[in-house]
């Protein structure tokens, strides 16, 4: 098994020198050569450096036994394991969950899942929350940047969610190619499925199929933030629209600002996941930052 741990994880369980954030969610990554090739991917099949994970440094963690014994004692109330899609990575993967499930922290795992039955079998395995990552709303782009077919996983989905109901979280990444209003329909759609929604903005990442594909502007970024908010609120008749796009908000609630927090499972912050430290943070990762930022973010409105 090679298990990867971010950076900010093993400075919190003291394994690394470096600054310590206030983390509730410890990241890992089970390694291995991927068999797909996702256009945005750095873990693609055709991509030569596999220790990142979008714009993350993953460190190999050396010392397994020392490294849960760690985790055991630390304060993390989560541990989410994003899976590298390689050739046996469930028996790896339940073998990891075993040995989590003694730290006593929620796990969640974030997963190519192509099955009912694996879905099945990881909520029988103690997994608290799990994963499935839409990545690209669009069907067409879908097929071309991912591989596959949209609507066969949103059928996955929707049976995962009606059998384990607020247990599945998916992954959405924003600038890829998509509108505003399939954006917008497929988090209305997750909503009334009781799925979260996960965003990520699209960062280019070098060796990759897409490393010249543009970033989205930090304001249409903003606008997406705010209509999730308002979705899982109920509140998306507040939502108005030009075409295919978000125009303007008829009136947001007062702590519309908590909208640029980082979105997912209970916990999870992913701090620098896809954005430079140096700014614009796309997800911000905390309430003190949040607090600190709110004078001069942008709230459209
Ligand atoms: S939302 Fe966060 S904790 Fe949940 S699966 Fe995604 S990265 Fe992991």
């Amino acid at each position: 098994m090679t298990l990867r741990s971010s950076v900010g994880t093993l400075y919190k369980l003291g394994l690394r020198k470096g600054s310590v954030e206030s983390l509730k969610t410890a990241y890992l990554m089970l390694d291995g050569v991927c068999m797909f090739n996702c256009s945005y991917c750095t873990h693609a099949s055709t991509v030569k450096n596999l220790s990142y994970l979008s714009r993350v440094l993953w460190p190999e963690v050396e010392d397994l036994s020392f490294f849960f014994e760690r985790l055991a004692h630390s304060d993390f109330e989560r541990v989410c394991v994003q899976v590298v899609s390689y050739p046996k990575f469930q028996r790896d993967l339940f073998e990891l969950i075993e040995r989590l499930k003694a730290s006593n922290k929620a796990i969640s795992v974030s997963v190519r899942a192509v099955s009912v039955d694996l879905v099945n079998e990881l909520f029988k395995r103690g997994v608290d929350r799990l994963g499935i990552a839409i990545d690209v709303v669009n069907e067409e782009l879908f097929r071309k940047f991912r591989g596959g077919n949209l609507l066969e996983l949103k059928r996955l989905i929707e049976t995962s969610a009606r059998s384990y109901v607020n247990r599945i979280t998916t992954h959405i990444i924003v600038g890829l190619g998509e509108s505003d209003k399939e954006l917008f329909e497929t988090m209305v759609w997750l909503r009334d499925i009781n799925v979260e929604t996960a965003l990520f903005a699209f960062m280019p990442l070098k060796g990759t199929i897409l490393e010249s594909h543009p970033r989205p502007s930090i304001e249409r970024y903003r606008k997406i933030q705010l209509a999730r908010f308002l979705i899982y609120r109920g509140l998306e008749r507040a939502i108005e629209f030009e075409g295919e796009t978000i125009k303007n908000f008829k009136w947001l609630p007062s702590d519309s600002y908590r909208a640029f927090l980082t979105s997912g499972c209970p916990d999870c912050t992913r701090p620098y996941y896809n954005e430079n430290p140096i700014g614009p943070l796309y997800n911000i990762h905390s309430e003190e930052l949040l607090r600190a930022m709110s004078n001069s973010l942008e709230v459209i409105g």
